[in-house]
């Protein structure tokens, strides 16, 4: 059971960037989104990777970060730490 859990949550992550940024049809959408309401792991995993593409948008004349850093960025964010936890 755990298992097929972690299954959704691999799925569900691959497709964070392209959820947050509106590009998945709504039906998938909804499944994201109805993944999330039962699954806190994969909510922090969103809130953090939000935030920090907000810190991104917020100052875009201070810091220009090309969408290669940003792609970087939700792998590191979204996958690293969480499929592989250190502790
Ligand atoms: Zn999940």
């Amino acid at each position: 059971m755990a298992d097929h859990v972690h299954e959704n949550c691999q799925a569900l992550l691959g497709s964070l960037s392209e959820y947050i940024d509106g590009e998945l049809p709504a039906d998938l959408c909804q499944q994201i989104e109805k993944h999330l309401e039962g699954c806190e792991n994969c909510r922090v995993v969103l809130n953090t990777t939000k935030r920090t593409i907000d810190l991104v948008r917020v100052a875009p004349e201070q810091v220009t970060v090309p969408a290669d850093v940003r792609e970087r960025l939700f792998v590191r964010l979204s996958l690293d730490d969480y499929l592989n936890p250190k502790k």
